[in-house]
């Protein structure tokens, strides 16, 4: 099909000129269909089936698993004829990493006077420190009730009222303020405010000594015994100041306990959170001490992503970027379910891997280039917390405000073709409109994201790019698939999160179809490689909490 040029369009319809620029923008212009055709079933199998290979050991970061596929990712960027994705030359970019693992069962106790109350372990509270260092611990901290410990200047929030934090130990609830009036923070949506990794981000710029989370599985969007794994070895960065800049000891504590500990202050629980439902909030001073000493066992990591990237054709573009996402890791060999300890993840990542190599190939294949550079980044340790994505995000190797995007592939399609997309975040950002353009040409839809509330767009590797300014897209297969009854995708889903996922089960299976994929990968090479062509940057929308990030780092910098 023939198009119209962008400039015949402008002399022809001047007073349209907005709406013809939109359309430029995100939609209309045409991708090379030699790379479309580069994009195919057989080679996303034949990697799915390297990288799930028992072989590979289940990926672990740290492991002769890691070396493997690393050394598989690095050969396979290197035949499709892209350049190493650091500057320094190299395929990699090392990434230290720490697990933390508590010792024993320490007591919380909660004082007043010569009143005591200690909180069992795991039962009551789990807690951990981020500290790299043998222990850390809280004395007789004076324990403050923050409310939902929000700081949100776009809908003139503000639970802190100026409140010194220093040293003390701050209780909070998690999610967003629940508000009759949808139209502040997300309405149905939970905003990156209402995340508890925020809460706990929030202790740390108040230099809070702790900070202690309310667990209510309703606002949470999960049970106590999801928080209980916090239990076990916990990973992350080793950052300049050995994350000593972070509160000393976070955790959570059970909405029982809570209420006990409210009780013991003289307060009534659900007064006080229904008072913090309100701007008028103030931090209220519980008048009651928090004490507890974690020991802790440090090991360390040095794990890797492996970036490549596709040179852009404009000179004066190509030190822009976009860049496309998958996490290569998985979790390895571990606890035995149905006679089997080797953790594959299949779908979760091998597959999302694959389509990053495929996305690469058919790049390669294109006879031009778009006029920005595209970087095809792997990263380690999102199992752990999205560890990879994050220290590539604090340390890019390009600067983020020359990124214009992150598309992030986490579990591609493998049950054929579908009549939508699923988007988690709809709504967010431009991306969306270069999304929906290249749905549209498919003959296919978007779809928001089914449970808004749960935050799932805060626990994926785009998420680290979001939470820095970078628009970000986080796509998940459709759920309507063609030739297939109603309640098909949605079966598809329930059975992977009911048998396999994050379990040894995660493998290849009979009845996989990678059709679904090819076509989901087809709208996200469109995007990606009108996004490197357009003529702005994608922004966040207004009203998007990442949007104020954006526009200062964009200011910040001088673009030509
Ligand atoms: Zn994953």
């Amino acid at each position: 099909m023939t198009r119209l040029s962008f400039m015949t369009r402008l002399s022809f319809l001047p007073l349209l000129l907005a709406a013809v620029l939109s359309a430029c923008q995100s939609g209309g212009s045409a991708v090379p269909a030699e790379s479309l055709a580069a994009l195919d079933t057989a080679t996303i199998m034949r990697h799915i089936r390297v990288l799930a290979a028992d072989s590979l050991m289940g990926r672990a970061p740290g492991t002769a698993g890691e070396d493997k596929t690393v050394a598989y990712l690095e050969s396979e960027f290197k035949a499709i004829g892209l350049k190493p994705g650091n500057t320094d030359g190299t395929w990699i970019q090392k990434v230290p990493l720490v697990g933390i693992t508590v010792k024993g069962a320490p007591a919380l106790t909660f004082a007043k006077g010569s009143a005591r109350k200690s909180l069992k372990w795991r039962d009551d509270y789990v807690a951990w420190t981020k500290h790299v260092a043998p222990t850390a611990a809280l004395d007789k901290s004076e324990l403050v009730f923050v409310g939902y410990g929000t700081e949100a200047p776009e809908f003139t929030w503000d639970d802190f009222k100026g409140l010194d934090a220093t040293g003390k130990t701050l209780v909070m609830l998690v999610n967003d303020p629940p508000l009759a009036d949808t139209s502040q923070f997300g309405g149905k949506r939970m905003t990156y405010y209402g995340r508890w990794t925020y809460k706990y981000e929030q202790g740390m710029r108040h230099k809070a000594a702790g900070v202690l989370l309310v667990h209510e599985t309703g606002p949470a969007g999960y049970p106590f015994a999801v928080v209980q794994g916090k239990t076990s070895e916990q990973f992350d960065l080793v950052t300049p100041d050995k994350n000593m800049g972070r509160s000393s000891v976070e955790g959570w504590i059970t909405a029982e306990q809570a209420k006990a500990l409210f009780a013991m202050a003289g307060q009534d629980f659900d007064a006080l959170k229904a008072s913090a439902a309100t701007r008028e909030f103030k931090p209220v001073p519980l008048g009651v001490t928090a004490s507890v000493r974690l020991e802790n066992t440090l090991r360390t990591i040095d794990s890797r992503n492996v970036l490549a990237k596709l040179e852009g054709s404009d000179a004066a573009l190509k030190d822009e970027y976009v860049i496309y996402t998958a996490h290569w890791d998985h979790f390895g060999i571990g606890e035995k379910v149905k006679g089997d300890s080797i953790y594959n993840g299949a779908e979760d990542n091998a597959s999302g891997t694959a389509g990053l190599l495929a996305m690469a190939r058919a790049f390669a294949a294109a006879k031009s280039p778009p006029r920005r550079s595209i970087l095809f980044l792997s990263v380690t340790a999102e199992e752990q917390g999205l560890l990879g994505s994050q220290y590539y995000a604090v340390t890019p190797v390009y600067p983020l405000a020359k990124t214009l995007a992150n598309i992030n592939m986490d579990g591609l399609n493998t049950w054929g073709p579908t009549k939508d997309l699923t988007v988690i975040g709809l709504g967010a950002s431009e991306l969306d409109d270069f999304a929906t353009a290249a749905a549209a040409e498919q003959g296919r839809v978007l779809r928001p994201d089914a449970e808004p509330e749960k935050g799932f767009y805060y626990r994926s590797d785009h998420f680290n790019f979001a939470k820095l300014g970078v628009p970000a897209f986080d796509p998940e297969a459709g759920v309507d698939y063609v030739g297939k009854p109603a309640g098909f995708g949605m079966q598809k889903r329930d059975e992977y999160t009911a048998n396999d996922y994050h379990k040894p089960q995660d493998e290849i299976k009979p009845g996989w179809e990678l059709s679904g994929a090819v076509q989901d990968l087809t709208l996200l090479f469109t995007m990606g490689y009108r996004v490197a062509n357009a003529e702005k940057l994608p922004a966040w929308r207004s009203g998007n909490e990442f949007r104020a990030v954006r526009e200062k780092q964009l200011q910040a910098t001088s673009r030509p």
